[in-house]
């Protein structure tokens, strides 16, 4: 089986395979998923879903600077537009 190593943890995750051979990659210990039609895809998903969760921490940071508001308004409002439910659901399995 094909291993990634998560970015996050960097620990080792197997490829696994659903029923329905969906490929998928899933760490545990980051809560970080990603799934496709093969294994190029579930990596490829895997990398967006952590690219998101680290993106979406942001939200949680205030602005170091006064000349940081704009930007973090921006970045943030992007995120939400983006992808509202999974910004939600983030926060939610934060508390
Ligand atoms: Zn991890």
């Amino acid at each position: 089986m094909n291993k990634l190593t998560c970015p996050q943890c960097k620990k080792e995750i197997e490829l696994q395979k659903s029923k329905k051979d969906i490929f998928f990659y899933f760490c545990k210990d980051c809560n970080i998923g990603g799934k496709g039609e093969n294994e190029t895809e579930a990596k490829r998903n895997f990398l967006k879903a952590y690219e998101q969760q680290k993106n979406s921490l942001a939200i949680l940071l205030p602005p170091k600077s006064k000349n940081d508001i704009p930007a973090w308004v921006q970045n943030n409002l992007i995120l939400f537009f983006n992808n509202p439910l999974n910004l939600l659901t983030s926060q939610l399995q934060k508390d």
